[in-house]
């Protein structure tokens, strides 16, 4: 068996040693003579397994007691209704930091709702950097704030969070959630698809300040207020079973194994700082955008021409090297590097990006 390099932005690498774990358990998990699968989300059994992942979740992530974590399902996308439809209500407004697709789409769906107000933008030089912000431009009556902290298109994250004061702060974290320790009591709400560094696609992990909790506007569905998932410890409906199983085997991999987040992000530091390195010096590729903003999971570069990228990507997928295209809109490479990437695959990566050079070069 030969197990490729894969970059790709998503869904992307599970940890080897939970996929071993997934496999041993297949068909009989933990005697019950099934495979997780199977069994009824209202089984004992499974009740032991969605309650030890969202433990898991509390303990590597240090979440606060007044804070519900939900699993749900509908993907990031869904939350970019959700969130105006529960929050949007109080002066039926939010405010929004445009560094890329998935922060204009949050935008674009919360206008639906009531005023979406853009704070500042990077598309002027597309999306390249993460704008400075100055607090005294932000609404001071706005129900919400809302970022997405690490752009996976773009290849950049905010560093430092804006200083919304009693605002809340919402923050769209699916490509960056457990790759480095992260202050959750600066937040009202973080959202996350688990297909980029949980879990694989099918699960959305919210984490919501209890007060925000039970103000939706009276139009919600049942399934989009929040109250109804928190006040049903996410089984008002069928879960995602197996992916919260999963999720639940990569957040033990993450604690036992890995030893936590600071251990995590020291992992991923090495990793971006291997390929950044390597861009810095390299006089064929170029990474895309401001150093200061950097993202750690997701690098994009460029070569000078479309098809030296192109022949690159190519000869790099023949190498055991996959998924380092860029997004469609955005063209030249990406590699994405979540946690589940190990340093091994990376340091490979460079070695055939230098050897790539001194051929094309
Ligand atoms: C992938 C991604 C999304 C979309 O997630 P879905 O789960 O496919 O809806 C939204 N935001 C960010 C930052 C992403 O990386």
């Amino acid at each position: 068996m030969k197990r490729v390099y894969n970059f790709s932005s998503g869904p992307s690498m599970l940890p080897e040693p939970v996929l071993r774990r997934a496999a041993d358990e297949m068909l009989d998990y933990q005697g019950s003579g099934q495979s997780v699968m199977e069994m009824s989300h209202r089984s004992k059994i499974y009740e032991g397994i969605i309650s030890s992942a969202e433990s898991l979740l509390r303990e590597v992530m240090n979440i606060p007691d007044n804070y519900k974590v939900l699993f749900l399902q509908g993907g990031a996308s869904s939350q970019f209704a959700m969130v105006p439809l529960n929050l949007m209500t109080k002066n039926n407004k939010a405010d929004f930091v445009l560094t890329g697709q998935w922060a204009t789409k949050a935008y674009k769906e919360a206008a639906r709702y009531g005023t979406a107000n853009v704070v500042a933008s990077s598309k002027d030089k597309t999306f390249t950097y993460i704008p400075e912000l100055d607090p005294s431009t932000f609404s001071k009556d706005a129900d919400y704030f809302h970022i997405c902290m690490n752009n996976t298109i773009y290849g950049t994250r905010f560093t430092k969070l804006p200083e919304t004061g009693d605002v809340p702060l919402v923050a769209d974290v699916s490509s960056c959630i457990l790759s480095e320790p992260i202050d959750v009591s600066k937040f009202g709400i973080l959202y996350a698809g688990a297909q980029k560094n949980m879990a694989p696609a099918g699960l959305t992990v919210v984490i919501i300040r209890e007060d925000l909790i039970g103000h939706a506007m009276d139009i919600t569905p049942t399934m989009l207020n929040y109250q109804t998932h928190a006040d049903n410890g996410s089984m008002f409906n069928t879960p995602p079973c197996y992916t919260i199983y999963i999720c639940m085997l990569v957040l033990d991999w993450l604690k036992n194994t890995i030893g936590g987040l600071e251990e995590m992000k020291k992992i991923n530091e090495k990793k971006a700082g291997i390929l950044y390195d390597f861009l810095d010096h390299s006089k064929l590729f170029h990474g895309t955008v401001v150093a200061k903003d950097r993202s750690l999971m997701n690098v994009t570069f460029v070569t000078e021409s479309e098809e030296l990228n192109a022949k690159f990507v190519k000869e790099a997928a023949e190498n055991g090297f996959v998924n380092l295209k860029g997004h469609r809109t955005v063209g030249g490479m990406r590699a994405s590097i979540y946690n589940a990437m190990p340093v091994e695959g990376v340091e490979k990566l460079a070695a055939f990006m230098e050897d790539f050079e001194k051929k094309n070069g």
